[in-house]
């Protein structure tokens, strides 16, 4: 049964509306610890990171040590990785990026997607690509997909509010930096 030690990237990384707490802000009841823990709110209660609940995710696995932790929320379409401000790049790190590549193909094989969370700033994974979106709000509505066209297929991302679409991206196989 693994116990979460010395870390504490998820009282970091988190956004916890219940205390105002942005994402990628340390919350102000950490200190060694939680200092409120008999009163901590519900997301913190139930909150479990992937290290915690996979056992064949090795010791580099552990949230402090990677920079980063894994979050699954495949209930709801979205495997999201959040990232310690502090290393934004840890991610991209081997052998980590081989594994959260295979993790894109798998979720997008199942129209998922992969999320990347640096504080409000998102990058969607795809297995070939990497589109940033830049900051974007804590529940954002997003359309992920592939357009084909003569020269293959294209990763793209719309951002979506209500049935608007009010922002695009599109990526090229093998480029790491688009947008428009
Ligand atoms: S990130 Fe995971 S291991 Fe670290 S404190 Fe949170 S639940 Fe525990
Ligand atoms: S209330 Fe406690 S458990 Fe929740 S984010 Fe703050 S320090 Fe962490």
């Amino acid at each position: 049964m693994r116990t979460c030690g010395d870390c504490t990237l998820c009282c970091q990384v988190l956004d916890i509306p219940e205390l105002a707490k942005p994402a990628g802000r340390l919350c102000v009841h950490a200190n060694a610890g939680c200092r409120i823990y008999p009163d901590r709110p519900t997301p913190c209660r139930t909150f479990t990171c992937g290290w915690l609940a996979t056992p064949a995710l090795g010791e580099a696995w552990r949230p402090d040590i990677a920079g980063f932790l894994v979050r699954d929320e495949r209930d709801q379409g979205y495997l999201c990785i959040d990232v310690d401000p502090a290393r934004p790049e840890a991610w991209r790190a081997q052998p980590y990026l081989a594994q959260i590549k295979a993790w894109s193909r798998m979720v997008h094989d199942r129209t998922g997607c992969l999320l990347v969370y640096t504080g409000r700033e998102v990058t969607v994974v795809f297995p070939e690509a990497d589109i940033a979106l830049g900051p974007v709000g804590p529940d954002p509505r997003l359309i992920i997909g592939y357009l084909k066209g003569a020269d293959g297929r294209r990763p793209f991302v719309r951002l979506l509010d209500g049935d608007r679409m009010i922002q695009e991206w599109l990526g090229q196989s093998g480029d790491a930096k688009v947008g428009r």
